[in-house]
């Protein structure tokens, strides 16, 4: 009797463990929630499609069991005052005021740009962290894991001066101010990973020894070949956090669709109405998020 009263204990405690996050990422769900997300439409803030997407990262976090946190403020823009609404979620928060935080982030805004839906530049990175909240529901980590939609990403007009990256710059500063980024062990920014091409950069700005967890990661689940076969520098919401010096990686597919000088810098459906849900995979949402799962777990040991 004792013996199988201690036996169950130890099942318990080694289900509860952290060990197999990266398992627990649904890929399929992933991909609905892309789709659910490109659904509503364009997403730029104030718009209808942008209250429906938060209106669903907060019903999935309450689902999930996170603490929700906002971070909302009034940003000056090209356009006049617009809200900016980012959204945290925060999971495994445990009584001790040192413990580490691991923070995975993506905009959730789309461009302001009639009839563009941004299925991958958008929706794929919203959902990615939704499937991320379902997968950390329930699983211990030692980190608290913070899952952060941030908000106005996207340029008013274009990525000079001050334009863009407004709702990662405001929290990114907050952090810097409040101390708690000295908690902060890493950051990493999920952009445009649902790619049917999928090709993840070796972005310059970003951390290099995270990066490589992240392509450990990736050959121990036989997925080396998708990351890190080219490098760009990329201007994204990872660049306010390495300013607030936290270590930050940009996880970003820079090649959407064919390149060349007829084309974007970031390819020929970047920025483009054609940004839809047939440029999008199931099979890239699943190879980047169990890799980022799995990374997250080497780093929690
Ligand atoms: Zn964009």
């Amino acid at each position: 009797m004792s013996f199988k009263l201690g036996f169950i204990a130890v099942v318990l405690a080694v289900s509860a463990r952290a060990d197999a996050l990266h398992e627990h990422f649904n890929a399929q769900q992933a991909y609905a929630y892309t789709a659910q997300i490109a659904g509503f439409g364009e997403r730029w803030p104030g718009s209808p499609g942008h209250t429906k997407t938060e209106t669903l990262i907060h019903q999935v976090l309450q689902k999930d069991g996170a603490r929700i946190e906002a971070d909302d403020f009034t940003a000056t823009t090209p356009r006049g005052p617009v809200a900016v609404h980012n959204i945290i979620g925060k999971f495994n928060v445990s009584t001790d005021p040192n413990q580490q935080i691991f923070i995975l982030a993506g905009h959730y805004d789309t461009l302001f740009q009639k009839g563009f839906i941004g299925a991958n530049d958008g929706g794929s990175s919203t959902a990615i962290l939704l499937s991320f909240a379902d997968a950390l529901a329930g699983q211990k980590t030692k980190m608290q894991i913070w899952l952060v939609w941030t908000d106005l990403e996207e340029a008013i007009n274009a990525f000079t001066g001050d334009d863009g990256l407004y709702g990662s710059r405001h929290l990114a500063q907050k952090l810097r101010a409040n101390g708690t980024q000295s908690r902060v062990r890493g950051f990493f920014l999920l952009d445009m990973i649902g790619d049917k091409e999928l090709g993840v950069a070796r972005e310059t700005e970003s951390d290099r020894k995270l990066q490589d967890f992240i392509a450990r990661a990736a050959g121990q689940l036989g997925y080396g070949q998708y990351f890190f076969q080219y490098e760009v520098g990329i201007i994204d919401d990872h660049v306010p956090f390495i300013n607030a010096g936290i270590p930050a990686v940009d996880v970003v597919d820079a090649r959407f669709g064919r390149m060349g000088p007829e084309f974007d810098s970031m390819g020929e459906f970047h920025h483009a109405n054609t940004d839809t849900m047939d440029k999008v995979s199931q099979r890239s949402l699943e190879v980047v998020g169990r890799t980022i799962l799995l990374t997250v777990e080497l780093l929690d040991r």
